[in-house]
């Protein structure tokens, strides 16, 4: 089994068994994101408390990259400060489309997306749950 199978097979994991799927009941920051060129719809909400996100869900429906990646989102960032989110969501960024060497360990499992930066098209899907938290985040 090659990495990029390997990587594949994790994707299609969170996508047919999501982690932290579903919507906080009384959430402290929550915001709706799209990607109309996929089709992708993602709802995040979050517990923030003293700055650090205490917990964090998400619901939508979409590609298995996009849903894939609001899994492994969700999982980093609880317990997270926003400093430690804004700099990990940035990291991200640079990883799917290429812009950066090898991924750290705090990248935890969102490096099965590295493979994305060959596909400029799926970059969308795969951002979409960061920037929607972001969005969250900023209200
Ligand atoms: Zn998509």
């Amino acid at each position: 089994m090659s990495l990029s199978d390997l990587f594949t097979e994790i994707i299609i994991d969170h996508y047919q068994h999501p982690h932290n799927h579903g919507l906080i009941p009384s959430p402290t920051h929550s915001s709706r994101g799209y990607n109309e060129s996929c089709g992708d719809d993602i709802q995040v909400s979050l517990i923030v408390e003293d700055n650090v996100v205490k917990d964090a869900k998400f619901s939508g429906a979409g590609c298995s990259i996009s849903q894939a990646s609001a899994s492994i989102m969700t999982d980093l960032v609880k317990g997270k400060s926003l400093d430690e989110i804004k700099e990990l969501s940035q990291k991200f960024y640079e990883m799917v489309k290429g812009e950066n060497g090898e991924p750290g360990e705090e990248m935890g499992d969102a490096v099965v997306l590295q493979g994305v930066a060959k596909f400029p098209v799926r970059v969308k899907c795969a951002t979409l749950a960061w920037h929607t938290l972001e969005e969250a985040i900023k209200k």
